[in-house]
């Protein structure tokens, strides 16, 4: 990406909020909503990237028709960061799943479904590995017994000890959720999570006045909402209260775009009202259909840099090229063995190495 490739005066700067491929939704900075598009130079720029512009990304605009909101895109500004994702379809290929964010928010389940601690610990190093601070959400902890709680608490120990924060929230019964509110102001989040784990009732927690707008228009377009693989921002709405805000007709996006919150079942607007105190400003990034991200960019080497307990250890090991597998002198393994690395986040760590070393990275 190149900032200095402006052809023509600007009309104005915005952000990427959707991408449909061809088509972008940029919001500019003075809260414009633009349909834009590429011109074909740029598309030649992302070599390995499938997706030359993704949803954050910060641009500069040309309008094309003032009465219809469409607008060129005139120039891309450097990012700031960006997280990655496998092409499905080309192994070597990226797919760039959002731009500039200032954190990344994954929704995990203890029961119902329940999410494995290897899914977790992928997700961190990409996170680690783009330089994004990550948190980790514990829903449906109204579902919680003695079990649950009893791996809540060794998870929260053993995340805690490396530098994360859990934060345990019941979108049903509320808990948590003024602390995950707190965390989303004026700041933008990535949200992820497996299917099942109360993603969308979040969103509809969050953007009650989203919901009811996505509903209508997935009933008019005739297409499933889940059908979509595209990330999409949304703008919190901000106070007062999330149950006073105004109907559709407020809805950020509503005048130009399909809105694409995934589906929503009677539960899950039912749990949406247990949110009823004022949100703050901020934004959020959905990746729907995503599963889990890749890890393209990362070598063998450079795992235990992405595990931040092996990474304090940095350079103490006998050999430097020491992969903390049965090499002597390695100090990662004795922390392991003395227990101040977690046995069960270094099964993690010899398991990513091992699926890095299967695909020959
Ligand atoms: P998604 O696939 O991640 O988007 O998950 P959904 O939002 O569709 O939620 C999956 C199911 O979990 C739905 O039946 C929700 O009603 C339920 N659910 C979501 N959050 C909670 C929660 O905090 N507690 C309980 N008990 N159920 C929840």
């Amino acid at each position: 990406m190149n900032s200095s490739m402006t052809f023509h005066r600007p009309v104005s700067t915005g952000k990427v909020y959707k991408s449909t491929g061809s088509w972008y939704v940029v919001k500019t900075t003075e809260g414009e909503t633009w349909n834009a598009r590429l011109k074909g130079l740029f598309k030649l720029d992302g070599i390995t990237s499938t997706n030359p512009l993704a949803v954050g990304d910060d641009v500069d605009l040309e309008a094309e028709n003032e009465g219809e909101k469409t607008a060129t895109i005139t120039a891309i500004h450097d990012r700031r960061n960006y997280i990655n994702r496998q092409s499905p379809s080309h192994r070597m290929q990226h797919h760039i799943v959002a731009a500039n964010i200032d954190q990344s928010l994954l929704v995990v389940t203890l029961k119902e479904p329940r999410t494995s601690q290897g899914f977790i610990d992928r997700w961190l190093v990409t996170c680690e590995a783009y330089h994004v601070p990550a948190v980790l959400l514990f829903n449906k902890c109204d579902l919680y017994r003695k079990k649950e709680e009893e791996r809540f608490a060794a998870w929260q120990k053993m995340y805690g000890d490396v530098g994360y924060r859990l934060i345990r929230m019941s979108i049903k019964t509320g808990e948590g959720l003024d602390e995950v509110k707190e965390l989303l102001q004026d700041r933008i989040s990535l949200l992820s999570g497996h299917s099942g784990v109360g993603k969308s009732s979040f969103l509809n927690a969050l953007f009650p006045s989203m919901s009811l707008k996505t509903q209508e228009v997935s009933g008019w377009s005739g297409k499933g909402i889940h059908t979509t693989t595209f990330a999409e921002m949304f703008d919190l709405p901000p106070s007062p209260p999330a149950a006073s805000l105004p109907l559709p007709e407020s809805s950020t996006l509503a005048t130009t775009t399909i809105p694409t919150l995934p589906d929503h079942s009677a539960a899950a607007s039912d749990i949406g009202r247990s949110l009823e105190r004022p949100l703050p400003s901020g934004r959020v990034i959905d990746t729907p259909g995503m599963r889990e991200f890749g890890l393209v960019d990362i070598s063998r080497p450079e795992l235990s840099g992405y595990f931040p307990e092996m990474r304090a250890l940095a350079g103490q090991c006998q050999f430097n090229n020491c992969l903390h597998l049965e090499e002597p002198g390695c100090v990662v393994k004795a922390a392991v063995q003395e227990g101040s690395i977690s046995p069960d986040r270094y099964i993690s760590y010899c398991a990513i190495l091992g699926s890095i070393e299967e695909n020959n990275y």
